[in-house]
């Protein structure tokens, strides 16, 4: 078959250095390495990921200077912050290392650079040295739709509404799918976050094309919008980790001893949570949530980072007699191996933030979820999840023991989780079939090897 004729060419690959960004680029090199392509990883010195586990790859690191300033960082992450800052003290380095690499002489032609679509810098380097940059998009596309249609700068105002404001409930006129209480939380910083939108969505109508890690029956209209919106081919892949399900791009240790705990538990029964790599949680929230999980009376497994309670270091805020109350009913653990807990038959929910790798992940096994979305993309994602594919339900008004004990009844015990989990059994089994040959995700991986051969 031509798509996996054994291809003599190189490609570049440059992620964002963020846990959720990472992972589906390795993910994405390792789906176009079984292609026949040679592969070269570029990565900043923050974050590196671990070639140990990739030998079949070429690591360049370069000189980033982030470190000294994301070290500093206490609490959730300003993230227009970050990206300004790494699309500025990225540029040298990655130019002189792109040069070098070219210049290297070698077997194969570098055919490409994909690099993540938050490095927007990386579109005129790219220009410079006259190689096609296609970008990876990590996120949904609703999302980068909502992105592109929210006034950011115009009503900035809206941004900073509260509780009291009258428009607090309404739907957002620009996006109707999302409420104002939405949007305040996906930034502190609307100007800094139109100024990397605005860099991003041009630098992405600029490339040769758009990688998504989203599969076309989910989000058919939304890729029919974009790709008329972006005027460059798209191709929508994903789920990238299900090409490879046993090999982990985790930059943190996973605690692996939880699956045999998990295999003690009965189908469905665990209520999983996690809330991702960047988010923090106060310790007020954290008590309110640990007396949430202590009052239900099901099994739990709980990923508390450490770090993410503010100024904890691990489980000191932990109520007065929890451990005891909860006994072996319930698991604290540091870092799960994530996607083969959603997949054990005993996860019967997953208490998310809604980063996109986990709503995805959750997708793909069929597990519904409780929402409780941070920043950024997250109240976008679990707007989709909540009122669009209606395969979870958001819990409103923060974290507060009641109003966790009714969610996670109402997902794991009620007529509505059961038709919750119908649903998104049923897009599990989409996901299964886009995959394998003959599916969208397959047709258009083959696709993207036949354009990247074009150049
Ligand atoms: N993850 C993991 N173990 C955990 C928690 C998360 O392996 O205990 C992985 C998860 O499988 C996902 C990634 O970390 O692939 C988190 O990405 P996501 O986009 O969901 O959120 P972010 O961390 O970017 O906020």
């Amino acid at each position: 078959m031509e798509n996996h004729r054994s291809v003599s060419r190189r490609i570049i690959l440059f992620p964002l250095p963020f846990q959720g960004h990472i992972s589906p680029m390795l993910q994405l090199a390792n789906i176009l390495h079984t292609r026949g392509f040679k592969i070269t990883i570029m990565h900043t010195e923050y974050n590196s990921p671990n070639h140990t586990n990739y030998p079949h790859f070429t690591f360049k690191p370069i000189k980033d200077g982030f470190s000294e300033i994301a070290d500093k960082v206490h609490g959730t992450p300003d993230p227009t912050y970050f990206l300004k800052y790494l699309n500025k003290s990225c540029v040298d380095p990655f130019r002189e290392c792109l040069a070098k690499l070219l210049a290297e002489p070698g077997e194969e032609r570098v055919a490409c650079v994909i690099t993540d679509a938050g490095f927007y810098f990386a579109q005129t380097v790219a220009d410079e040295l006259k190689l096609p940059r296609i970008a990876l998009r990590t996120g949904s596309i609703g999302c980068t739709l909502a992105y592109d249609a929210l006034p950011f700068y115009s009503k900035e105002a809206c941004f900073k509404l509260t509780k009291q404001d009258s428009d607090y409930e309404a739907s957002v006129p620009e996006y109707p799918l999302l409420k104002f209480k939405d949007i305040v939380k996906i930034t502190t910083n609307p100007q800094g976050m139109e100024t990397i939108l605005t860099n991003m969505l041009n630098q992405m109508k600029a490339s040769s094309g758009i990688i998504w890690n989203t599969f076309k029956e989910l989000e058919e209209s939304a890729l029919e919008t974009i790709s008329q919106d972006l005027r460059v081919p798209s191709f929508t892949l994903g789920p990238f980790h299900k090409y490879f399900p046993a090999s982990s791009s985790s930059l943190i240790e996973q605690d692996r001893t939880i699956l045999s705990w998990l295999d003690k538990q009965l189908p469905n029964s665990v209520v999983y949570v996690s809330f991702g790599s960047a988010t923090c949680i106060t310790k007020s929230e954290f008590q309110e949530l640990a007396h949430g999980l202590a009052n239900i009376s099901l099994p739990f497994l709980w990923v508390v980072r450490p770090g993410m309670v503010v100024g904890a270091e691990w489980l000191e805020s932990l109520p007065e007699e929890f451990l005891e109350r909860v006994a072996d009913r319930g698991r604290i653990v540091k870092w799960s191996p994530q996607p083969e807990v959603l997949a054990h038959p005993a996860t019967g929910c997953f208490w998310t933030h809604n980063g996109w790798n986990s709503t995805l992940e959750s997708i793909c096994e069929g597990v519904p979820m409780i929402c409780s979305p941070c920043f950024v993309d997250q109240p976008i994602n679990a707007r989709y999840v909540s009122d669009v594919w209606k395969i979870g339900m958001l819990l409103e008004d923060g974290f507060k023991r009641l109003g966790i004990e009714k969610v996670i009844k109402q997902v794991m015990k009620d007529k509505e989780g059961e038709e919750m989990r119908d649903r998104i059994g049923y897009l599990k089994e989409k996901v299964n079939l886009s995959i394998v040959e003959g599916g969208s995700s397959c047709r258009s991986l083959n696709n993207l090897v036949s354009y990247i051969l074009s150049f």
